[in-house]
């Protein structure tokens, strides 16, 4: 049955009643969290904040920040908010940015996890006639268990096929007549390419929407996975701490991710200094969770840049709407003092016609930051003369500088060479870490 919202009363409820429920909740949260979680009641304390001075959202700013370092300081059970006799889950972080965080479910908090990512699912036109191919990794990470739990509330055929194995997940997609395909844009971007090169058009296979999230890539990437695959391609956004896929999803008019606003309250501050920024400013996302039980989290920052916008939207969902994260705050690169985002470098490789295939290598030698980029070239530029190549690495090198403002060194490398990525993909290798720098 094809219907328009998985939940059409939260999802389209008005502005006046979006604030109500937060405000309502909030200081329920709030309450909770300072009689269960010693160490935000330290933070609150510290900053002479106690839970009777939260009245609704407009007190939000009075509450302190938590950063991911406070949730390593606290590791493992440090923000645990009820007992663990309660809890149902452990899932953990991919581990991006270096160490783990663990975060804990209640059969509550999986309900309202799936709830999310239910409303994607739907939001990108998934039925229960659809077959809903999972291969976001299964296991601690959020992706797999997420989009599967969400599957099975839309109550489409769930292939719990997990990360890997890409000739498998061929063979299970076309004989199974999967409709739906959730992975890392990385990987569907890999599925595409795989796909060609056992001689598959793109309307050979049923699938009609992707929902591709977890890590940050751009128009032109969408683009390309639409074409290869046949498909609508949705962005999807989340992070283990606040749950895991689905705090965040795409409708059909692509121009953003619906933020769900009856579980998170999200904020754009100034990373340097910590002021709220009015909507429309780019800055760094935070986010206050309202009905979790196990692991609830009070304006935790996530290093992610974006941009809020509350203009109306044609789908006629109401929650407020983020821009794909514009990089980690942790992601950029400082290269030359230059701030350098890897989406930058893929939206120039895109456009020159080059695959998303590449790898950045960071490094400092005699003081002064390299800078190299490998990239894999197209098959048919595979059998050019060494000049020719040399003179495709400067014609990209001269669109890299346009972009980017510096000069990095390109190699052009063979078809394939890149390793390829079933998860999230690696596309930073900073040896400059090796040497104590802080980038
Ligand atoms: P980590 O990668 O920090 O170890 P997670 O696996 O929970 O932890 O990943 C969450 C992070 O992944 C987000 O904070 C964000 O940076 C990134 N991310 C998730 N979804 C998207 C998306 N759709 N676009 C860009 N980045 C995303
Ligand atoms: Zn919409």
């Amino acid at each position: 049955m094809q219907r328009k919202y998985f939940q059409p009363e939260i999802e389209t409820m008005s502005a006046d009643w979006i604030k109500r429920v937060q405000d309502e909740k909030l200081v329920k949260q709030v309450r909770y969290v300072y009689d269960n979680v010693e160490y935000y009641r330290h933070l609150m304390d510290e900053k002479g904040v106690k839970p009777e001075d939260i009245h609704g959202i407009d007190d939000l700013h009075k509450l302190p920040f938590l950063k991911k370092d406070d949730l390593r300081e606290a590791y493992p059970y440090g923000l645990l908010a009820t007992d663990m006799k309660n809890c149902v889950r452990i899932q953990s972080t991919s581990g991006t940015t270096g160490k783990r965080v663990v975060a804990f479910y209640t059969q509550h908090d999986v309900d309202l996890w799936e709830d999310c990512c239910a409303r994607a699912l739907v939001a990108a036109g998934c039925t229960n006639e659809d077959v809903c191919q999972v291969c976001y990794g299964y296991g601690l990470f959020t992706g797999g268990a997420g989009l599967h739990g969400g599957s099975h509330k839309v109550g489409s055929l769930t292939l719990p096929m997990s990360s890997g194995n890409t000739d498998r997940q061929i063979q299970f997609m076309m004989d199974l007549e999967s409709t739906i395909l959730c992975c890392t844009p990385s990987y569907a971007a890999y599925i595409g390419e795989t796909l060609k090169e056992k001689g598959y058009k793109p309307e050979d296979n049923k699938l009609k929407a992707g929902i591709f999230g977890a890590e940050p890539w751009t128009e032109e990437m969408r683009r390309d996975i639409e074409k290869s695959l046949g498909i609508k391609a949705y962005d999807i956004y989340g992070l283990t701490e606040l749950s895991g896929p689905g705090v965040a999803f795409e409708c059909e008019e692509q121009t953003g991710m619906h933020i769900n606003e009856d579980h998170f309250i999200a904020e754009i501050i100034d990373p340097d200094t910590g002021e709220v920024l009015p909507l429309g400013t780019k800055g760094e996302l935070v986010f206050t969770s309202l009905d979790k039980e196990a692991f609830p989290l009070l304006r935790y920052r996530t290093r992610d840049i974006c941009v809020l916008s509350r203009e109306k939207c044609s789908c006629g969902r109401t929650f407020v709407k983020m821009t794909k994260p514009l990089g980690r705050s942790d992601d950029m690169m400082i290269i030359r003092g230059v701030n350098v985002f890897p989406s930058q470098i893929e939206a120039v490789l895109l456009n020159n016609g080059y695959a998303p295939n590449y790898q950045i290598i960071v490094d400092r030698v005699n003081n002064t930051d390299t800078f190299d980029i490998n990239v894999e070239m197209k098959s048919e530029d595979f059998s050019d003369t060494p000049k020719g190549i040399t003179n495709k690495e400067k014609e990209l090198q001269g669109a890299m500088k346009t972009m980017l403002g510096i000069n990095p060194k390109i190699h052009l490398v063979p078809p394939k060479s890149i390793e390829r990525s079933e998860g999230k993909a690696v596309r930073v290798i900073d040896k400059r870490k090796r040497l104590g720098i802080n980038v």
